[in-house]
């Protein structure tokens, strides 16, 4: 630690995942840190993460799984999933991975995250200034001016913002924004094909179609809703989803068409009758679904059916319980490295201020604790 970075007043703008992060690294570097929190605690977001359990990273974690692949490398380099894992382990949190790659809390629960953020904060000394929303941050000789909404004027030498998706907070001083827009919702689809399978999940592989050039595609869990699909797939694939694009699932992405027929060709020298084809297969519902979809109950049109059961794309749906906003402070002016402005030197920006959205599966998290903890250790030097 430093003599300078001990003197260094740093404010963290919201005390979301992000900006727990940033005040737990300036702090280890010994700056004097405060949190800005409009909420009356930290960390609500957090406790609603992963239904409750926060899948706060990924093993497959990679500047590939995000919208600007360029500007996240520097900090995903610096911080991975191990590196993540290791900084979380040093606060005393112990995790647990699924097969898919998705790291929770051993506990299993979201709230053992948020804790270890805070006691680390309480013991590293930083003060949280809770129900207090900042309303400006104004330049002043060497840094600026943190002004809240009541009128009550912080001064600091560094700021981050930490304010997450949807704010704007940076615009006043002049920086361009991203539109917002919602992304990781479910899919708003036509609900002729699914009529009946509301509440049933499937394990199938998707594609988008843009008319006929794909778009995006992916493999995991589909759950059917009554006004289209939801799961990690649909949620995934709602990060490039347009109105009018076409959704195909294959339903059984494990056999191709041609071992499927088949297949199905000796399920229907069973001796049973026609409609009796899928039983065994599929939910009973799923398979209504599919030869709805065929137009027949024959081997050959309905194997084409669970190769490509095809659904329309309305756009977004459900976009209020959207788990990211896309959209933001546009990144180009700020050092993907330690998120420093170019414009105004010891201000910062992380998490979903900025305009960076990932994958579901612990991308967003990762991005908002590892660009924390970038900005974090700068300011502190900085
Ligand atoms: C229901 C749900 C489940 C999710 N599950 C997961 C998951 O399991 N894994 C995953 O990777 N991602 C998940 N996400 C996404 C993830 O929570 C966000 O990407 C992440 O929290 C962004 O972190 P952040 O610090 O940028 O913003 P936030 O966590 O949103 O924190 C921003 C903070 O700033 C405060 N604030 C805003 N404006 C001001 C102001 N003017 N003054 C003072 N304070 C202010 C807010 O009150 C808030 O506390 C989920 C999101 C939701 C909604």
């Amino acid at each position: 630690m430093t003599e300078k970075a001990h003197s260094l007043r740093v404010a963290v703008v919201g005390g979301g995942a992000g900006g727990l992060a940033a005040a737990v690294a300036a702090a280890r570097e010994g700056a004097q840190v405060t949190i800005l929190e409009m909420a009356n605690r930290v960390g609500k977001k957090l406790l609603r993460t992963g239904n409750g359990r926060c899948n706060l990273t990924n093993r497959r974690v990679g500047p590939e799984g995000y919208n600007r692949p360029g500007f996240t490398a520097p900090v995903l380099a610096e911080t991975d999933c191990a590196g993540l894992l290791a900084f979380f382990s040093s606060l005393g949190l112990w995790t647990t991975a699924d097969g898919e790659g998705r790291v929770y809390p051993r506990s299993d629960t979201a709230a053992s995250v948020l804790d270890v953020l805070r006691l680390a904060c309480a013991q590293l000394g930083v003060q949280e200034v809770c129900s207090s929303e900042v309303a400006a941050i104004e330049p002043e000789a060497g840094g600026y001016s943190v002004l809240l909404r009541s009128g009550v004027r912080y001064p600091a030498h560094r700021v981050i913002v930490a304010t997450g998706g949807g704010t704007s907070l940076l615009r006043p001083l002049g920086y361009p924004y991203i539109p917002f827009s919602p992304v990781l919702c479910p899919l708003q689809t036509d609900t002729g094909p699914i009529r009946g399978l509301t509440g049933l999940r499937v394990r199938c592989r998707a594609r988008l179609y843009d008319g006929r050039r794909p778009a995006a595609e992916g493999s995991g869990e589909i759950l059917f809703r009554d006004f289209g699909v939801s799961g990690i797939l649909a949620l995934d694939l709602s990060r490039h989803v347009q109105r009018g694009m076409t959704l195909s699932l294959d339903l059984m992405p494990e056999t191709g068409l041609r071992a499927l027929e088949a297949r199905l060709e000796a399920q229907s020298r069973l001796g049973r009758a026609p409609e009796e084809l899928l039983t065994g297969i599929f939910h009973r519902r799923v398979g209504e679904a599919l030869f709805r979809a065929a137009g027949s109950t024959a081997p050959s049109p309905v194997a084409r059916a669970i190769k490509d059961f095809r659904l329309t794309v309305f756009g977004p749906g459900d976009t209020g319980n959207a788990q990211v906003t896309r959209g933001g402070a546009d990144p180009s002016y700020f050092d993907p490295a330690t998120l420093e402005s170019r414009r105004h030197p010891g201000l910062y920006a992380v998490g979903e201020a900025l305009d960076v959205d990932g994958r579901c599966g612990g991308f967003n998290l990762h991005w908002a604790f590892a660009s924390g903890l970038a900005a974090g250790r700068s300011a502190a030097h900085g």
